[in-house]
């Protein structure tokens, strides 16, 4: 039977990569998630000082880097020039600054490239902000999640404070809302919720239950085509 394309679209901390993740552990696919990407090269961008806001320099950097992917079912690994690089694109300063990134035109074609390229056989979960929209407008399924910012902003301190960091929810709270401006009202594929979606507000939600309804809607779709 042909593997589904599950595209999990939403704003930051909506709950993507974990719901994604999941998804794809139960389903047996693959878990790809683009951000990593994006935020695999304001790593170099930040590495080299380059101003972010140097949009000539930066699609250069980010066709001349070379950008591996090892993903399975619960893992995306990042490496850059065969340095693995988990771990440090998720650093504070990255984080800060991927939304200027991002917004590059150029940086986003290549990355376009490289994620519908691991997409193309089918057999994954795909989480970012215009996967339903621009990379693939052919998923089998489009969820779009969202979730009150406060609580938003509760996740992503429990998710700090258990790597030993300590951040005001407040603080995180202005952070989360100025990347999603950003993300939203870029020129560059912006982040929307396709047509198509399913919204899901995970507010209220435990992670099972978001999951439960993915692999859900996914069984059903299975089902229809059998
Ligand atoms: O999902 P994550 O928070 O790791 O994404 C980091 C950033 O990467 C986002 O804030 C956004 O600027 C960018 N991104 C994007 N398009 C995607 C995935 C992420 O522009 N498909």
């Amino acid at each position: 039977m042909k593997k589904l394309v599950i595209a999990i679209d939403g704003p930051a901390a909506s709950g993507k990569s974990t719901t994604a993740r999941l998804t794809a552990e139960r389903l047996g696919y693959l878990f790809i998630d683009t951000g990593a990407m994006y935020r695999a090269v304001t790593l170099r961008v930040l590495e080299e000082k380059l101003d972010p806001g140097d949009e000539r320099l930066i699609g250069r950097l980010a066709e001349e880097m070379q950008l591996t992917f090892e993903h399975s079912r619960d893992e995306f690994k990042v490496k850059v020039n065969g340095r693995d690089v988990t771990r440090a694109i998720r650093s504070p300063a990255v984080t800060k600054t991927v939304s200027r990134v991002s917004a590059i035109k150029s940086v986003r074609e290549i990355m376009v490239r490289h994620q519908r390229k691991i997409a193309r056989d089918g057999g994954v979960v795909i989480e970012g902000r215009d996967i339903g929209t621009v990379v693939l407008p052919e998923a089998d399924l489009k969820i779009y999640l969202v979730a009150d910012v406060k609580e938003r902003a509760r996740r992503r301190a429990r998710e700090l404070q258990g790597g030993g960091i300590e951040v005001p929810v407040d603080t995180l709270k202005d952070e989360l809302e100025e990347r999603d401006l950003r993300d939203a009202s870029r020129v560059n594929s912006p982040l929307r919720k396709a047509p198509d979606a399913i919204e899901l507000d995970t507010s209220r939600l435990t992670v099972e239950q978001q999951v439960d309804y993915v692999v859900q809607k996914a069984r059903e779709i299975l089902r229809s085509r059998t």
